[in-house]
């Protein structure tokens, strides 16, 4: 087991951890795919309203590659479909039955998947609904089939920090996963396994695979940070990563030719402390998070993730939702106060020297301003990226200079905007900078 250091390091101390416990939610009446939070997809739909749909049935396709197909996690009715600016899809609703009727895909009748074509193996994750866990650097697009991935790495944690503990979200599917690992074996040789060092003792069975430990500092778990830490040469620019869960989902389908339904999530909020939660995918995010205040804003993510309105549905990538308080009042005298509790990277709170739990809230204390050259961004980004300097060249149009320091390395991780003095929104910025420059290529 070989350790990844990363070494820009920052670490916050939050209100409440999720419990380690785990519940069953109660039935959902409606669940929804959502085309929010799969990047670059151009999904052409294949239901209209009313529409019967079993556990399985394609509700879109890609239309990069009409293959690659989205499914249903229920059995229902479709209820609504519902479109954002400019006609983008942005979730298909599915009215729940109280039964589940699966569409049966073709099986294979054993896990020896070495042995099997690769073309039908990739062929029946596309039909199924699962190639898109198969995610590809630097773009993090859905895999290109046709590519043969350098490196893949496995990550056995999730995107955020209060994401579900592995141990407690594949504990019992060792085995599957270790059916996951002959399925990789069938694309590349090189197949990295990552966990956080803290995750490590509840791992069980799963821990004599990991072939990396990374610490427990945010991001150095995401396997863009890991590749940035491993990769030899720029043909591994061109990796794949995939989330463990979805390794196992992935094995669950090729063997029992049903889709899998069910998935661990947790939720953060200040001064609350909820167990992991058991949903079907696709779940209402207000059945997650339970009763909230007027003023509320949820985010699948303490530093980067989605804003999500309470009556729309967790996305297929998103195991964790984030709940803060609007409080749009400015505290008086801030700057003369100790700031105990204030979450910030900066030496000017007392925040800094104790390890009290912190209180985020919605509120930007101050507007965006010039940038001040401070060099927060810097020293705080994972892969060693200068964001201002990236922020400038992008601002000048000049994408090969931002190129140049490293724009495709970023892993989009919210740390250098959470840190600007000056309110900049670096990260939305690099966002946007590599997206254009992406999409241009295609
Ligand atoms: S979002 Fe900012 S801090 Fe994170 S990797 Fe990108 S440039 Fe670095
Ligand atoms: S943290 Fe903000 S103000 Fe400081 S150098 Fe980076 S972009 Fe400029």
């Amino acid at each position: 087991m070989e350790k990844i250091e990363i070494s820009n390091r920052f670490k916050l101390t939050y209100g409440r951890m999720p419990d380690a416990s785990l519940i069953q939610l109660p039935a959902h009446k409606t669940v929804a795919v959502s085309a929010m939070d799969i990047p670059y997809i151009r999904p052409k739909l294949l239901v209209k309203e009313n529409d019967p749909v079993k556990t399985g049935t394609p509700l879109f396709f890609d239309k990069r590659n009409s293959a690659i197909q989205y499914v249903s996690p229920g059995t229902g009715k479709v209820q609504k479909i519902v479109f954002g600016e400019r006609r983008r899809l942005k979730e298909v609703v599915i009215a729940l039955d109280n039964r589940d009727d699966f569409v049966r895909f073709e099986a294979f009748d054993s896990d020896q998947f070495e042995t099997f074509p690769k073309a039908d193996i990739i062929q029946r994750l596309q039909k199924g609904g699962l190639w898109q866990c198969f995610r590809e650097f630097p773009s993090r697009d859905t895999a290109d089939d046709t590519h043969t991935p350098p490196m893949i790495i496995v990550s056995l944690n999730g995107n955020d920090p209060y994401s579900p503990e592995p141990g407690i979200a594949l504990g019992k599917n060792a085995a599957l996963f270790e059916s996951g690992l002959k399925l990789l074996k069938c694309f590349t040789p090189k197949i990295i396994i990552s966990a956080r060092s803290d995750s490590l003792a509840t791992l069980g069975k799963l821990k004599q695979h990991v072939t990396h430990v990374v610490s427990d500092t945010y991001p150095s778990w995401d396997p863009g940070v890991v590749l940035y830490k491993l990769k030899t040469s720029v043909a591994e620019n061109q990796s794949w990563c995939i989330s463990a869960e979805h390794l196992i989902w992935a094995v669950q389908l090729l063997l029992t030719g049903q889709y899998p339904v069910t998935k661990v999530v947790t939720v953060t909020r200040n001064q609350d402390k909820k167990p992991h939660m058991l949903i079907r995918q696709g779940a209402p995010v207000k059945d997650i998070i339970g009763q909230i205040k007027a003023n509320t804003l949820i985010t699948t993510g303490q530093f980067n993730g989605r804003q999500v309105d309470p009556d729309s549905h967790i996305g297929f990538f998103e195991t964790h939702l984030n709940v803060i308080p609007d409080i749009p009042n400015e505290n008086m005298f801030s700057f003369i106060r100790p700031g105990f509790s204030t979450p910030s990277a900066s030496k000017t709170f007392i925040s800094s020297l104790i390890r009290t739990p912190k209180k985020f809230d919605c509120n930007l204390h101050g507007e965006e301003r010039a940038c001040i050259n401070c060099g927060y961004c810097t020293r705080i980004c994972p892969v060693d990226l200068a964001p201002s300097f990236v922020m400038k060249a992008l601002a000048s149009d000049d994408i090969e200079d931002a190129l140049g320091y490293g724009l495709w390395d970023c892993v989009r991780c919210g740390l250098c905007s959470f840190v600007c003095p000056s309110k900049i929104e670096l990260t939305q910025i690099l966002s946007k900078g590599m997206d254009a420059y992406y999409k241009d290529k295609q």
